[in-house]
Protein backbone atom coordinates (compact mmCIF):
# COMPACT_ATOMS: atom_id res chain seq x y z
CA UNK A 1 0.00 0.00 0.00
CA UNK A 2 1.15 3.63 -0.65
CA UNK A 3 1.59 6.07 2.04
CA UNK A 4 2.20 9.95 1.01
CA UNK A 5 3.76 12.59 3.65
CA UNK A 6 2.40 15.64 3.86
CA UNK A 7 3.33 18.92 5.65
CA UNK A 8 0.66 21.43 6.23
CA UNK A 9 2.59 24.72 6.81
CA UNK A 10 0.39 27.67 7.09
CA UNK A 11 0.27 30.72 10.27
CA UNK A 12 -2.48 33.57 10.15
CA UNK A 13 -2.40 36.33 11.69
CA UNK A 14 -6.01 37.61 12.17
CA UNK A 15 -6.70 40.56 14.56
CA UNK A 16 -9.55 40.03 16.88
CA UNK A 17 -13.04 41.80 16.45
CA UNK A 18 -14.06 43.77 19.75
CA UNK A 19 -17.48 41.83 18.82
CA UNK A 20 -16.92 38.95 18.54
CA UNK A 21 -16.76 36.15 21.37
CA UNK A 22 -13.25 35.25 22.52
CA UNK A 23 -11.72 32.48 21.07
CA UNK A 24 -9.90 29.45 23.43
CA UNK A 25 -6.40 29.05 22.72
CA UNK A 26 -5.08 26.05 21.83
CA UNK A 27 -2.13 26.04 23.62
CA UNK A 28 -2.96 27.60 26.67
CA UNK A 29 -6.10 26.61 27.20
CA UNK A 30 -7.50 30.28 28.15
CA UNK A 31 -9.39 32.80 26.57
CA UNK A 32 -7.72 34.78 23.93
CA UNK A 33 -8.03 38.80 24.75
CA UNK A 34 -5.56 40.04 22.81
CA UNK A 35 -5.81 42.42 19.81
CA UNK A 36 -4.00 39.58 17.66
CA UNK A 37 -4.31 35.99 17.30
CA UNK A 38 -2.85 33.30 14.99
CA UNK A 39 -4.38 30.72 13.77
CA UNK A 40 -2.76 27.60 12.81
CA UNK A 41 -3.92 23.97 12.26
CA UNK A 42 -7.21 25.01 12.40
CA UNK A 43 -6.63 26.06 16.02
CA UNK A 44 -6.46 29.60 17.61
CA UNK A 45 -3.09 30.87 19.37
CA UNK A 46 -2.18 33.18 21.67
CA UNK A 47 0.82 34.90 19.78
CA UNK A 48 3.14 33.73 22.96
CA UNK A 49 1.33 29.90 22.65
CA UNK A 50 2.27 28.30 19.26
CA UNK A 51 5.46 27.75 20.15
CA UNK A 52 8.45 25.07 18.73
CA UNK A 53 8.03 21.79 20.56
CA UNK A 54 12.01 21.93 20.58
CA UNK A 55 13.45 25.52 20.98
CA UNK A 56 10.45 27.22 22.33
CA UNK A 57 10.74 29.65 19.66
CA UNK A 58 7.46 31.83 18.85
CA UNK A 59 6.39 30.41 15.31
CA UNK A 60 4.30 33.34 14.45
CA UNK A 61 7.65 35.25 14.46
CA UNK A 62 9.46 33.00 12.31
CA UNK A 63 8.28 33.32 8.55
CA UNK A 64 5.08 32.09 9.88
CA UNK A 65 5.57 28.77 8.94
CA UNK A 66 4.95 25.96 11.08
CA UNK A 67 5.70 22.28 10.42
CA UNK A 68 4.05 19.55 12.34
CA UNK A 69 5.22 15.80 12.85
CA UNK A 70 3.91 13.10 15.05
CA UNK A 71 1.81 15.93 17.14
CA UNK A 72 4.35 17.71 17.45
CA UNK A 73 4.76 21.80 16.40
CA UNK A 74 8.52 22.33 14.76
CA UNK A 75 9.95 25.33 13.85
CA UNK A 76 11.55 24.87 10.35
CA UNK A 77 14.82 25.02 11.37
CA UNK A 78 13.85 22.01 13.60
CA UNK A 79 11.92 20.11 11.32
CA UNK A 80 15.15 20.21 9.14
CA UNK A 81 17.36 19.10 11.87
CA UNK A 82 14.93 16.11 12.76
CA UNK A 83 12.75 15.13 10.13
CA UNK A 84 14.47 16.87 7.19
CA UNK A 85 16.94 14.33 5.50
CA UNK A 86 14.71 12.17 3.82
CA UNK A 87 17.46 9.91 1.65
CA UNK A 88 17.90 8.84 -2.18
CA UNK A 89 15.37 7.87 -3.73
CA UNK A 90 15.29 4.19 -4.65
CA UNK A 91 14.52 4.45 -8.26
CA UNK A 92 16.40 7.00 -9.86
CA UNK A 93 19.29 6.67 -6.38
CA UNK A 94 18.59 10.77 -6.44
CA UNK A 95 18.47 12.67 -3.14
CA UNK A 96 15.29 13.98 -2.26
CA UNK A 97 15.13 17.12 -0.89
CA UNK A 98 13.51 17.94 2.62
CA UNK A 99 9.64 18.95 2.56
CA UNK A 100 9.38 17.60 -1.31
CA UNK A 101 5.97 15.11 -0.82
CA UNK A 102 7.29 10.94 -0.80
CA UNK A 103 6.65 7.89 -1.59
CA UNK A 104 7.15 5.35 0.63
CA UNK A 105 7.69 1.37 0.47
CA UNK A 106 9.24 -0.37 3.34
CA UNK A 107 12.30 1.03 3.72
CA UNK A 108 12.50 3.33 0.80
CA UNK A 109 11.80 6.16 -0.51
CA UNK A 110 10.85 7.29 -3.95
CA UNK A 111 10.04 10.73 -5.43
CA UNK A 112 6.38 10.61 -6.03
CA UNK A 113 7.75 10.81 -9.93
CA UNK A 114 9.89 7.72 -9.46
CA UNK A 115 7.16 5.55 -8.07
CA UNK A 116 6.12 3.47 -10.68
CA UNK A 117 6.05 0.19 -11.82
CA UNK A 118 9.99 -0.20 -13.17
CA UNK A 119 8.71 -2.63 -16.08
CA UNK A 120 5.24 -0.84 -17.81
CA UNK A 121 5.67 2.49 -15.70
CA UNK A 122 2.05 2.08 -14.75
CA UNK A 123 1.44 4.88 -11.59
CA UNK A 124 0.07 4.08 -8.80
CA UNK A 125 -2.66 6.17 -6.43
CA UNK A 126 -2.78 5.55 -2.80
CA UNK A 127 -4.54 2.50 -1.70
CA UNK A 128 -3.59 0.71 -5.09
CA UNK A 129 -1.41 -2.46 -4.41
CA UNK A 130 2.28 -2.59 -5.65
CA UNK A 131 4.76 -5.33 -5.07
CA UNK A 132 8.56 -4.89 -3.94
CA UNK A 133 10.62 -7.65 -5.94
CA UNK A 134 14.82 -7.53 -5.60
CA UNK A 135 13.89 -3.65 -4.83
CA UNK A 136 12.25 -3.24 -8.06
CA UNK A 137 8.18 -1.64 -7.82
CA UNK A 138 5.88 -3.95 -10.03
CA UNK A 139 2.27 -3.69 -10.52
CA UNK A 140 0.40 -6.49 -9.69
CA UNK A 141 0.49 -7.84 -13.32
CA UNK A 142 4.29 -7.33 -13.65
CA UNK A 143 4.15 -9.12 -10.73
CA UNK A 144 1.82 -12.03 -11.35
CA UNK A 145 3.73 -12.35 -15.13
CA UNK A 146 7.02 -12.55 -13.15
CA UNK A 147 6.44 -15.28 -11.20
CA UNK A 148 4.68 -17.49 -13.98
CA UNK A 149 8.20 -16.89 -15.77
CA UNK A 150 10.12 -18.17 -12.90
CA UNK A 151 8.09 -21.61 -12.36
CA UNK A 152 6.85 -21.02 -8.67
CA UNK A 153 3.50 -19.13 -9.78
CA UNK A 154 0.22 -21.18 -7.33
CA UNK A 155 -1.38 -23.55 -9.67
CA UNK A 156 -4.42 -22.08 -11.97
CA UNK A 157 -6.76 -25.22 -12.87
ZN1 LIG B 1 -2.47 30.61 25.01
ZN1 LIG C 1 12.55 25.23 17.08
ZN1 LIG D 1 13.65 9.44 -8.04
ZN1 LIG E 1 3.79 -3.07 -14.60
Amino acid sequence: FVFLDKLEPRIQMLSVQPDTKPKGCAGCNRKIKDRYLLKALDKYWHEDCLKCACCDCRLGEVGSTLYTKANLILCRRDYLRLFGVTGNCAACSKLIPAFEMVMRAKDNVYHLDCFACQLCNQRFCVGDKFFLKNNMILCQTDYEEGLMKEGYAPQVR
